[in-house]
């Protein structure tokens, strides 16, 4: 079994950790939060002093940061990953970051005889405890298959999508659909509730048709009860939606439906709301509306 280096132990970083820690791995982790590293050692895991020790005492280097500035930082900085890396060592960064970064990254570590693979993850927090994750690599196939039992033990569909940088142009695909469908379910939960129909039975309602989705089955319930405790931040949304406004503009196709939801978002955060899970979208409609989606009492 691989010996296993983890940096970026974070909502989602944790319990995927944790999760390698239970198929059996070896784990060096590292983090600028020195509170998770304790809670991991106790269940098992080592603790590196930097990047760059995590890397030279790993074979696979997994990384699960919040942005491509982060992982730039991580790999290339000083007492960055590069620095320790071992020939033949594969990195994997899970973080969901610019395709154009993780080609970048992937051609500086070629250099030290490294492979690197994008894989991007879907399915937040309680995803990532069960197990269960959407993982969407990119990469070269030898490399997918020599750690896919790694993937396995974070993820219950981990498919290969193409070359380094498609794991991160499919989460910007994810990210859009999820984005737009948020802001569709807060548009009609909005208009239903105003019109004083209960929110709760419009949701049981068309759960089970067209309109039903992961993304309504995950959010309602939370907007019901009013909790927007992140889950994953509206400040994280900003920057994957900002990734796929800059690749739109790149390859010339229309964004008419993702830089309105920017907008939302990014007004969301002058409001002080971008720790907020993103099912907070609904707060941008309720404000308009004047109109609260909540379970009856
Ligand atoms: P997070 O902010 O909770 O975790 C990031 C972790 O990285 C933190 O523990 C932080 O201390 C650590 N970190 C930051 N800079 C570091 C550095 N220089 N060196 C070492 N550690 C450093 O973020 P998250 O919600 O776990 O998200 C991580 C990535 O996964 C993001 O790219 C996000 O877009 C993506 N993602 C998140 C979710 C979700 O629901 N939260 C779902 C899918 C994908």
């Amino acid at each position: 079994m691989y010996k296993i280096g983890f940096i970026g132990l974070g909502i989602m970083g944790k319990p995927m950790a944790r999760n390698l820690l239970k198929a059996g791995y070896k784990l060096i982790i590292y983090d600028i939060n020195a509170d998770v590293i304790k809670e991991l050692i106790k269940d098992g895991a080592k603790e590196g002093k930097s990047s760059c020790d995590v890397a030279s005492q790993s074979e696979v280097i997994i990384t699960m940061l919040p942005n491509s500035p982060d992982v730039k930082e991580v790999v290339l900085g000083e007492n960055g990953i590069i620095k320790g890396i071992n020939p033949g060592s594969v990195l994997i960064d899970m973080s969901s970051i610019a395709p154009l970064v993780s080609r970048e990254l992937a051609e500086k570590l070629l250099q030290k005889n490294v492979v690197m693979l994008d894989a991007p993850v879907s399915g937040g927090e309680p995803k990532a405890i069960e197990g269960t994750l959407a993982i969407m690599a990119g990469g070269p196939e030898e490399t997918f298959n020599k750690v896919k039992d790694i993937l396995n033990a974070m993820g219950s569909s981990v498919k290969l999508v193409g070359e380094i940088g498609s794991g991160n142009i499919t989460k910007l695909a994810n990210q859009i659909i999820v984005a737009l469908n948020i802001a569709a379910i807060s548009e009609a939960m909005v208009l239903a509730t105003k019109a004083g129909v209960d929110p709760e039975k419009v949701y049981q309602a068309i759960r089970g048709g067209l309109a039903g989705s992961a993304a309504l089955d995950a959010k309602m319930p939370m907007i019901l009860n009013g909790n927007f405790k992140p889950g994953f931040r509206i400040e994280l949304h900003i920057k994957d939606l900002i990734n796929a406004l800059n690749t739109a503009k790149e390859l010339s196709v229309p964004d008419t439906l993702t830089s309105k939801v920017l907008e939302i978002l990014q007004e969301l955060k002058a409001e002080g709301k971008a720790k907020d899970d993103h099912g907070g979208i609904i707060q941008f409609y309720e404000k308009a509306a004047k109109v609260e989606v909540r379970k009856k009492a």
